[in-house]
């Protein structure tokens, strides 16, 4: 559903990404485990159409991620790392302006947004300004507009990041129950999270991938 082939990005002089490779299988939900500046956005943002990489391919869904953006767009809900949110905007305006965006149906966008505000939980504060919500709670309003025109990809980087206890345990329960519905690509530095969520993790550091494995035999190594 999703492969990564050879992918290496510079920025400048520097590689960011070298020859990372790897595939998500339809319906799995993998973790992509690595410390901070490893290269998961970089390698995220080209899966999911916001820059080419300097060399190697990448597809969804067999469509290449760079030739046909538009399409893959359509197959992929992503959560960035941070959501450009429209602080003064209320969650239901924030959802329809983003169910526009993405081409949700005129007549479809009312029974959208409702889905997507219960699937997240959003119903008591779907009237409030989201600047005035809780972090958790406006990674909850990204969530739920990455699952706008329910894609059968999510990619979700780094969701719990900046949250406190209780708010990373009501996220992570959320994604454990989307991971049936959806194939998940799930970018964390944490390995209990991704152990918690994933059936496979790949472990990437300085740019490269150095491990892919369950999360058990993960553990046991380490
Ligand atoms: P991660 O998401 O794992 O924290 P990133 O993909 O954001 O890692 O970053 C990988 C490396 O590339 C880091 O050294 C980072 O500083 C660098 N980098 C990321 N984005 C840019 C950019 N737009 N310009 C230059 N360097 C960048
Ligand atoms: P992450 O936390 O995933 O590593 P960053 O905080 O590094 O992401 O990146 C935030 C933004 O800054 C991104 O748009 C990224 O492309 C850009 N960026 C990151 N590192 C650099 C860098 N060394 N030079 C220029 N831009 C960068």
């Amino acid at each position: 559903m999703i492969e990564a082939e050879g992918l290496t990005k510079f920025y400048g002089s520097l590689p960011a990404i070298r020859d990372v490779s790897f595939q998500v299988e339809k319906g799995e939900v993998v973790g992509f485990l690595g410390p901070n500046g490893a290269g998961k956005s970089t390698t995220i943002r080209i899966l999911t159409c916001y820059m080419p990489p300097t060399t190697g391919a990448a597809r969804v869904n067999g469509l290449d991620c760079f030739e046909k953006s538009l399409e893959v767009r359509r197959v992929v809900g992503y959560l960035p790392e941070s959501v450009p949110l429209y602080g003064e905007m209320t969650v239901t305006r924030f959802l329809r302006f983003a169910a526009a965006a993405k081409k949700v149906e005129a007549r479809a966008i009312k029974k959208e947004i409702d889905r997507v505000v219960d699937v997240c939980a959003l119903e008591k504060v779907s009237n409030r300004i989201i600047g005035h919500l809780s972090k958790g709670y406006r990674q909850r309003v990204g969530l739920a507009q990455a699952l706008l025109n329910n894609p059968p990809v999510l990619v979700l980087d780094e969701p719990t990041i900046g949250l406190d206890p209780g708010q990373i345990i009501e996220i992570r329960k959320l994604i454990q129950e989307l991971g049936g519905e959806h194939t998940i690509l799930l970018s964390s530095h944490i390995l209990p999270e991704v152990a918690q969520i994933c059936q496979r993790v790949m472990i990437i550091n300085k740019g490269q991938i150095i491990a892919t494995d369950s999360p058990s035999n993960l553990t046991s190594r380490l």
